[in-house]
């Protein structure tokens, strides 16, 4: 599924209905350049899963964890990783393969060791429709 945007709003608003129908244990992939509109996507995202209060990039870590109002969601950014072994070493299989909703910022990163049954969510921008145009590319992986 391909959808356009055209404000940061219309992603944020994207984000949030994919957030309220997520199921439990489900892995989102976000991949696109820096300042894409992966942040955005998610902040919507967080929200339509019942997430109160602000859902920012983790800086420090690698995930962040929140409550939403049907479970648990884990936002990930694994900008900074060095290689997998680093989610190897902060357990990652525990989020993944959890109850919990994961989000990845930056997955392209480190697709190998996702599981295979995964949305990927690709943002491009497109210089010739815009500053604020984006293509929104929504791939259900099996
Ligand atoms: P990323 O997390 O991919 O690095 P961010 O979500 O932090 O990117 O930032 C996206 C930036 O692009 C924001 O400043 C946002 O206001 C801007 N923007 C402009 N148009 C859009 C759009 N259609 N969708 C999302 N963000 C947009
Ligand atoms: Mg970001």
């Amino acid at each position: 599924m391909i959808i356009e945007t055209f404000s940061r709003e219309e992603t944020r608003e994207l984000g949030r209905r994919l957030g309220e129908q997520a199921a439990a244990g489900s892995v989102y992939c976000l991949i696109g350049d820096l300042g894409a509109g992966k942040t955005v996507f998610t902040q919507g995202f967080a929200a339509g899963l019942g997430v109160a209060g602000p859902v920012n990039s983790p800086t420090f870590t690698i995930v962040q964890e929140y409550m939403g109002s049907r479970m648990p969601f884990y936002h990930f950014d694994v900008y900074r990783l060095e290689g997998p072994e680093e989610m190897e070493e902060i357990g990652y299989e525990e989020y993944v393969f959890g109850e919990g909703v994961c989000l990845i910022e930056w997955a392209d990163r480190i697709l190998e060791i996702l599981p295979e049954r995964r949305v990927e969510i690709r943002i491009e921008k497109d210089p010739g429709k815009g500053f604020d145009y984006r293509r929104i590319d929504i791939d259900q992986h099996e």
